[in-house]
C-alpha cells in the first residue's frame, strides 16, 4: 500500500543527500509539498508527519483547504495567478512563486498594502523562451527588475522556473543553471541580493539542488500519482 509517511521520509533523505553532495546543508532547501488535487484528508496525513509548508496552484482549492486544515500551516501559491484573484490569495498564502509580470507585481503590492500584508514572492522566469509558458523573459526581467524592487510591500526572494520537458532528463540541469545565472546577473545589475531559487519538482529536484535550488516543489513523489482532475 502507498505510504505518505514513507514517501515523505524518502524525499527528505534524497534532499539531504543531494545537498551533502555539493557541500550544502539540507536546511538550506525548503520543501514545498505540492498538495494540488489532493483532499484535506490526504493532506492531513502529511501534517501528522510534522510537515507545515504546502503548495497549491488553484485559488479555489486553496480557499477550501487552507481554512479546513490547522492554522499553523504555511501555504505557497505556485500556479498562474490572475490579477482579479490576488485579493483572495494574499490572506491565505504567504508566498507566491509565480509572479510573472510587472503588472501582476504592482497589483499584489497594492492589495498587500490594503490588507496590511508583506507577501514573499519569487519572480517566475522563462529562460528557455517557451511561448506557451508564463514567466518573464530574461530581457523583460532585466528591464523591469528596478521597478519590481521598488515595490514596498513585496519581499522578492528570487527567481522561480519550470523547465521544459527534455528528451534527456539530465539536460534539465542546464535549465536550472540558466535560472541561477540569470539570478546572478540580476544581483550584479541591481546590487540587491536575490538568494531564492524555487526550482525542482518530483523528477528533477536532485539536479536542481546541485544547481543551487533553495526551494523544491514536490508533489507526486510525496502524495503519489495525481488522479486526472475532474471538471
Ligand atoms: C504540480 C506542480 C509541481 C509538482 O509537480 P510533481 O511533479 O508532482 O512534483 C511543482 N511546481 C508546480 C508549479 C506545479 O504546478
Amino acid at each position: 500500500m502507498y505510504s505518505i509517511p514513507e514517501s515523505y521520509e524518502l524525499v527528505k533523505s534524497q534532499i539531504a543527500q543531494s545537498a551533502a553532495k555539493c557541500g550544502r546543508g539540507a536546511g538550506e532547501i525548503e520543501l514545498v509539498a505540492v498538495s494540488k488535487t489532493w483532499p484535506v484528508e490526504i493532506i492531513s496525513e502529511l501534517v501528522s508527519c510534522g510537515h507545515t509548508v504546502f503548495g497549491e496552484n488553484k485559488v479555489q482549492e486553496l480557499e477550501v483547504k487552507a481554512p479546513a486544515l490547522p492554522a499553523g500551516l504555511r501555504w505557497h501559491f505556485i500556479g498562474h495567478l490572475q490579477k482579479n484573484k490576488v485579493r483572495k490569495v494574499l490572506p491565505l498564502a504567504d508566498t507566491i512563486h509565480s509572479v510573472d509580470s510587472l503588472e501582476l507585481a504592482r497589483r499584489i503590492d497594492h492589495i498587500a498594502a490594503d490588507l496590511g500584508l508583506f507577501p514573499k514572492v519569487y519572480l517566475q522566469a522563462n529562460t528557455a523562451g517557451e511561448s506557451a509558458k508564463s514567466g518573464f523573459s530574461p530581457q523583460q526581467i532585466a528591464a523591469d527588475i528596478d521597478d519590481l524592487l521598488d515595490l514596498e510591500r513585496l519581499e522578492i526572494l528570487g527567481l522561480m522556473g519550470i523547465p521544459p520537458v527534455r528528451e534527456n532528463p539530465d539536460d534539465t540541469r542546464g535549465d536550472f543553471r540558466a535560472l541561477r545565472e540569470l539570478r546572478d546577473k540580476l544581483q550584479t545589475q541591481t546590487g540587491v541580493p536575490l538568494p531564492g531559487l524555487s526550482m525542482g519538482m518530483s523528477h528533477d529536484f536532485e539536479l536542481a539542488i546541485a544547481e543551487g535550488s533553495t526551494a523544491v516543489r514536490v508533489g507526486s513523489s510525496i502524495f503519489g500519482k495525481r488522479r486526472v482532475p475532474m471538471g
